[in-house]
C-alpha cells in the first residue's frame, strides 16, 4: 500500500506500532508522535474521515482512532490514570510498588450506597441508622452531614462496622461509577411493601448488577397496614434477585424505616454479605488513596470535601491531590464533626485545606510535596480542557453542518448548571447527557458550564452571551443575579428534584418549546381621587372593585374603556399611612404607579400578571 502523501509530503506510516496518546489530544500532538506535519494529518481527515478538524483542537478519540488505523498506527488513548502513573513516576513516586502482600493487608469495613424508587424510603432509612449507633445505642449520635458516616453493629458477638455513603440514588453512584471511582461495596435496594417494584427499583437494580456490586433488599415500610412483603420478593425473584428463604442467595430484610423496626438485622444482613461475597482489605499502612464523594464551597472554611478513604491512612499536614484540586489536609472532621488525625481504609472524613473544590468521584491521592501536588493538579486541569473541548464541539463533519443549516435544523440547546455540591451537579450532567433526543440530529444538548455554588451575575451573563439556559439544582440566585436574568431575560430555572429537571430538559428538547404566557388578572380598581404626593407623584387613591391589587404587579390604565397605558407596575401601595403588600376587593387604598402621573378619577387600575401557561 502506498504511504498517504499530501503535496508531497509523506506521513509516515506505523505498521502497526503503537503510540500513545492522552485522551483529546490535537492533531499536532499526533503529528508530534510520529513525525510528521500536522497540517497533512488535518488533510487526511478532511478527505479520509469527512471531518473538519484544525491542528491544535482536541479530537475525540474515535477520530484518532481512525486516523490512526488509516496511517497504519496503533493508537492507544491513555486513561487519566495512566497518565497520572506516568506523571508520578516521574516525580519518582511509584507508589503501586509498594508491597501488598498478605501481611500488610487489614479487614476494611464495607461501603454501602443506598438505593430504590423514589418516595420508598432512602433518606428515611439512613437517617434512622444514622441516628442510631446499635452498638453503642446511642440515638442521636451523628449530628453533621457529610455525605458519608459510618456506624457499628454487633455481629455474632464481634463489633464490626459499615460505612455508609449518605446521598441515596443511583444517579450519584452512576455518575462515580462513570469517573472509575467504585465506592460502593454492597448496594441497599429499598423496596416499599406497600408499593412493590417500581422503576426507578429495577433501574437500581441494573445499575448495581452492572457493577457487579452484591445487594441486600431491605423491603420498608412494613408497619403500614397494605405492607405486602412477600409480594416483593415474589417480583424480584423475576430480575434475579431470590431471596434465601426461597433457595435463593440475597438476603431480604423486612423493615421499617419509621417504626425503626429490623435495622439491626439489615445491618447484620450487610456484614453477613459482605462477608459471604467480597474480600474487604486493605493495606492501611500506604500513602492515602480514596475518592471524594462530595465537596462544596464553605463561606467559612473553603472548600471542603468528604473523603471515603480506599487504601492506606490520611493524616492531618498530607499533601493532597484530588481531581484538579490539590491542597495540604489543615485538619479532618468525622461525622460528629470532630477532628481526627487520620483516616483508614472504608473511613469517611470531611477534609479541609483543599485550595479548590474536588469533583464527586475524584480520585484522591497523598503526595509527597505540596509542589508535585500542584503539578499534578496542574497537569489534569489542562487535560480536562482539552478533555472538554473536545466534548462540547461533538463530532460533527462538515456536511453534517451544511446540511444542517440547509435544513435549517441546526439546533442547540446550551446549559449552564449549578449546584449545591458537586455531586449533585455531576448526577445532574450525567443525566442529562443520556436525555435521548429522538431523532438523530434534532436538537443538541451543550453543557457550556457548570459549578458548585448560587447562580451568579458570571453565570447570567454567560448564558447570555450563548442563549443558554441557567439551571439551578437546589441553589439560589446570587444578590444582583436574579434582576440581570430578569433584564437580559435569561431563563433561569430551580430544582430541588433531579427527576424534574431532567423531565424537563427532556421535554425543552423534545419540542425545544418556548415558554408560552398567559395573562392572568389580578384586580381592579376604581379611581376617587388623585393625591399630589411631593418626591412621589400622583397617587391613585382608588376603591378596589375585583380580586385585589398586589404591590409589584404589572398594570394598565383604563379610561373610557381604552387603554391609556401598558405597561406600568404598582410601585407604591398603601392603606392609610402603612405600605401594605395586597389589598382586597371592597377596601380603598394609594396606588402608586412610578412615575406614570397622569391619572384622572374614574380611571380604571387593572393589574395582572404572566403565568406560564402549561403545555398539552
Ligand atoms: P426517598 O425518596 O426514597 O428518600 O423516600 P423518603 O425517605 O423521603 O420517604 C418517603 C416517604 O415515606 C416519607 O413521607 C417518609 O416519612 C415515608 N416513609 C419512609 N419510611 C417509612 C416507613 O418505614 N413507614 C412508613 N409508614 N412511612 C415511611
Amino acid at each position: 500500500m502506498q504511504a498517504p502523501s499530501i503535496g508531497g509530503v509523506q506521513i509516515p506510516r506505523g505498521n502497526g506500532a503503537m503510540i500513545r496518546l492522552p485522551r483529546g489530544a490535537s492533531l499536532a500532538d499526533f503529528a508530534d508522535k510520529i513525525s510528521a506535519n500536522p497540517a497533512s494529518l488535518v488533510q487526511v481527515v478532511f478527505t479520509q474521515l469527512g471531518e473538519m478538524v484544525t491542528a491544535t483542537q482536541s479530537c475525540p478519540e474515535e477520530t484518532l482512532q481512525l486516523l490512526g488505523t488509516e496511517l497504519g498506527w496503533e493508537v492507544r488513548i491513555v486513561t487519566p490514570e495512566e497518565e497520572d502513573a506516568e506523571l508520578l513516576a516521574r516525580f519518582d513516586l511509584e507508589f503501586d510498588a509498594e508491597e501488598e502482600d498478605e501481611t500488610t493487608l487489614v479487614v476494611r469495613p464495607p461501603v454501602v450506597t443506598v438505593m430504590g424508587h423514589v418516595d420508598h424510603g432512602k433518606t428515611k432509612l439512613l437517617d434512622a441508622i444514622r441516628s442510631t449507633d446499635v452498638v453503642r445505642g446511642e440515638a442521636g449520635g451523628i449530628t453533621q452531614q457529610i455525605g458519608a458516616y459510618q456506624v457499628r453493629t454487633e455481629v455474632d458477638g464481634t463489633e464490626r462496622t459499615i460505612t455508609f455513603v449518605d446521598t441515596p440514588g443511583h444517579e450519584a453512584f452512576t455518575a462515580m461509577r462513570a469517573r472509575g471511582a467504585q465506592v460502593t461495596d454492597i448496594v441497599i435496594l429499598v423496596v416499599a411493601a406497600d408499593d412493590g417494584v417500581m422503576p426507578q427499583t429495577i433501574e437500581a437494580l441494573n445499575h448495581a448488577q452492572a457493577a457487579h456490586v452484591p445487594i441486600v433488599v431491605a423491603v420498608n415500610k412494613v408497619d403500614k397496614e397494605d405492607a405486602n412483603p412477600a409480594k416483593v420478593r415474589q417480583q424480584l425473584t423475576e430480575f434475579g434477585l431470590v431471596a434465601e428463604e426461597y433457595g435463593g442467595d440475597t438476603m431480604f430484610v423486612d423493615v421499617s424505616a419509621k417504626a425503626r423496626l429490623g435495622l439491626d438485622a439489615l445491618l447484620e444482613a450487610v456484614v453477613l454479605t459482605a462477608d459471604a461475597s467480597l474480600d474487604l482489605r486493605a493495606n492501611a499502612g500506604r500513602h492515602a488513596e480514596g475518592v471524594a464523594i462530595e465537596a462544596h464551597l464553605d463561606r467559612g472554611r473553603g472548600p471542603v470535601a468528604t473523603v471515603l478513604i480506599q487504601r492506606g491512612t490520611l493524616h492531618v499536614s498530607d499533601s493532597i491531590v484530588a481531581g484538579e484540586a490539590f491542597g495540604r489536609v489543615r485538619a479532618m472532621l468525622d461525622e460528629k464533626g470532630k477532628p481526627v488525625t487520620e483516616a483508614g481504609p472504608s473511613r469517611p472524613v470531611q477534609v479541609l485545606g483543599f485550595t479548590s473544590v474536588p469533583g464527586a468521584g475524584d480520585n484522591l491521592l497523598v503526595v509527597p510535596e505540596d509542589r508535585v501536588a500542584r503539578q499534578i493538579a496542574e497537569q489534569r486541569q489542562a487535560r480536562e480542557r482539552y478533555a472538554e473541548l473536545a466534548k462540547s464541539r461533538g463530532r460533527m463533519t462538515l456536511e453534517d453542518v451544511l446540511e444542517r443549516i440547509k435544513q435549517g435544523e441546526l439546533n442547540e440547546l446550551n446549559l449552564i448548571l449549578k449546584g449545591d455540591g458537586s455531586g449533585s451537579v455531576e448526577a445532574l450532567e450525567d443525566a442529562l447527557v443520556q436525555i435521548d433526543v429522538g431523532e438523530e440530529g434534532e436538537v443538541g444538548l451543550r453543557i457550556i458550564g457548570r459549578g458548585v455554588g448560587a447562580v451568579t451575575e458570571n453565570d447570567i451573563n454567560l448564558a447570555k452571551a450563548s442563549d443558554a439556559v441557567v439551571i439551578g439544582f437546589n441553589v439560589r440566585p446570587e444578590g444582583k443575579a436574579r434582576e440581570l436574568a430578569e433584564r437580559e431575560k435569561v431563563d433561569v430555572r430551580y430544582y430541588s428534584v433531579i427527576y424534574q429537571a431532567i423531565d424537563e430538559v427532556e421535554a425543552a428538547l423534545k419540542g425545544m418549546l418556548k415558554p408560552e404566557y398567559e395573562e392572568v388578572q389580578l384586580g381592579t380598581a376604581e379611581v376617587r381621587e388623585v393625591f399630589r404626593v411631593p418626591r412621589i407623584g400622583n397617587v391613585a387613591g382608588s376603591l378596589v372593585r375585583s380580586g385585589s391589587i398586589v404591590r409589584n404587579s404589572k398594570a394598565r390604565l383604563i379610561r373610557d374603556g381604552a387603554v391609556v397605558a401598558d405597561n406600568l407596575t404598582v410601585d407604591s401601595l398603601r392603606r392609610f399611612k402603612d405600605d401594605v403588600r395586597e389589598v382586597l376587593e371592597g377596601y380603598e387604598c394609594g396606588i402608586g404607579l412610578g412615575s406614570f402621573n397622569d391619572i384622572k378619577v374614574d380611571d380604571v387600575v387593572e393589574t395582572f400578571e404572566l403565568r406560564e401557561k402549561p403545555r398539552s
